[in-house]
């Protein structure tokens, strides 16, 4: 049986020389059972390779999960911009389905010199066309996860984040912690403030698994700089005090190591949560 919290890398582990969509036995046997599989750059992944994916994951008991492109922006005020991300994420939905992803993660768009809920709303009008897309397709099976963003130019902060899985159906939170904390100028120091942030989302919405993303990072002014590994202890937040408090507040979650050691930093992260139990 699976554990209450599993654990797994964001792309391919470091010591591993096969192809992504063939990951999931490596995974397994480093007794991680999570995997969330890069398409940031683009989707160049065929369906044939995306099925294998499936078989794998499916196969070596591995929940596996997309990283959408990068360069959507659902917010944009350039109509070029908003059809090309309809189309990135409807593609992405497809993509999805060939390979089983239980969640297709994305990063929402920018704020640009907007107020705030213009630019939600324009966000969520973007998000009508990809499922009026869907809803005229063959796409069965999706859930759509934004994700909490790590600059302060970016849409989706916590709040931002709620709104539009509240708006939605098939629609889940991902909440990348290092991106809250960078965002929030590495504020987020203590339990309380995690116990905070999940159950703000016990509250708000009606979460099956909460999926995680979590790295130590370097910030400024504007938020995110870059990712740091979890024994560059200098650098925020603190994995012991997120893992206590998911623990505490009895979430199903997969946290997903975006550390520069992804799997083996994942690995990390498991052994502390074992030790927290
Ligand atoms: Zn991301």
């Amino acid at each position: 049986m699976k554990s209450k919290i599993i654990f797994g890398p964001a792309g391919r582990p470091i010591n591993y020389k096969g192809p992504a969509y063939k990951a999931p036995e490596y995974i397994a046997n480093e007794r991680l059972s999570a995997y969330e599989y890069q398409s940031g750059r683009g989707l160049k992944i065929s369906e044939k390779s995306s099925n294998i994916l499936k078989e794998e994951s499916n196969r070596h008991d591995v929940l596996t999960s997309i990283h959408a492109p990068y360069f959507i922006n659902l917010s944009s005020n350039n109509e070029k911009t908003i059809n090309n991300s309809v189309d990135i994420l409807f593609k992405s939905a497809q993509v999805g389905e060939w390979m089983g992803a239980y969640r297709i993660v994305f990063h929402p768009g920018y704020h640009l010199k907007k107020r705030k809920d213009e630019t939600l709303n324009i966000a969520k009008s973007t998000i009508n066309k990809v499922l009026e897309m869907i809803g005229q397709s063959k796409i069965k099976n999706f859930t759509f996860s934004p994700e909490t963003t790590g600059k302060k130019s970016q849409l989706g902060d916590l709040n931002e984040i709620i709104a539009i899985c509240k708006e939605f159906d098939n629609f889940e939170p991902t909440i990348d912690i290092a991106h809250l904390y960078a965002r929030d100028n590495g504020l987020i120091q203590s339990k309380e403030e995690y116990n905070k942030i999940f159950s703000t989302l016990e509250n708000e919405l009606n979460i099956k698994r909460l999926h995680c993303h979590f790295t130590r990072i370097e910030h400024d002014k504007f938020g995110e700089k870059r990712h740091h590994t979890l024994n560059e202890v200098n650098y925020g937040p603190s994995p012991k005090y997120f893992l206590e408090s998911l623990i505490e507040c009895d979430f199903k979650g997969t946290v997903i190591c975006e550390s520069p050691l992804l799997d083996l930093d994942a690995l990390v992260l498991k052994e502390l949560y074992e030790s927290l139990l």
